[in-house]
């Protein structure tokens, strides 16, 4: 290490030590570590920091910290180093989880508005409006409505297959595939290109 960034090292510790009133005597690392989203927030060496470690005082007094600048600092319990880097890996794999999560639910709520936009155009197409109108004939129909109750029965299925699939996302791409399977089928099909 060069002598400047020596300097700039004990001067880092010391501005650190000046933010813990001078001594860590009755300091403890609390466990809680808040995340700023970005570095925008500040430890109290004066450093810009994204994930906030809160230290207590018994007297009362909180301090905060990055996880970086206690690392090196000779007067920090390593101990307490370990446990903060510990709970920042447990905070981002929560926060995955929980991105996750959204994403999952995202998806979910996609195959939901997929789903409402073929059963919509299904029911709007001519097909769909033939066989509404002829739903109380029973017996005999003509061939019309009898192939058109073929295909709406169908796409129904092609949409329940789909459903079938393990997971939104693969929901999600063969109710698009049934959806341009069904283009052709109900050529007339309000479903875009
Ligand atoms: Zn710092």
């Amino acid at each position: 290490m060069t002598n400047a960034a020596l300097e700039s090292r004990v001067a880092h510790d010391k501005d650190l030590l000046v933010s813990f009133g001078g001594s860590m005597d009755g300091w403890e690392y609390t466990g809680v570590v808040l995340d700023a989203g970005k570095a925008v927030a500040k430890c109290g060496c004066g450093h810009a920091i994204r994930y906030e470690f809160v230290w207590g005082h018994k007297d009362g007094r909180s301090n905060i910290t990055g996880s970086v600048c206690v690392n090196n600092a000779a007067f920090i319990d390593p101990t307490a180093v370990a446990a903060m880097e510990a709970d920042l890996e447990a905070l981002k794999a929560k926060q995955a989880a929980d991105r996750k999560a959204a994403r999952l639910a995202a998806e979910t709520e996609a195959v939901k508005a997929k789903v409402a936009e073929l059963e919509a155009a299904i029911a709007s197409s001519p097909y769909g409006v033939l066989v509404r109108a002829n739903e109380e004939v029973r017996g005999w129909v003509g061939e019309s409505v009898y192939g058109a109750r073929l295909a709406v029965r169908g796409a129904h299925r092609a949409i329940r297959g789909a459903l079938t699939l393990k997971t939104p996302k693969g929901q999600l791409k063969r109710l698009e595939e049934v959806r341009k399977s069904l283009r052709y089928q109900f050529s007339y099909i309000n479903l875009g290109y």
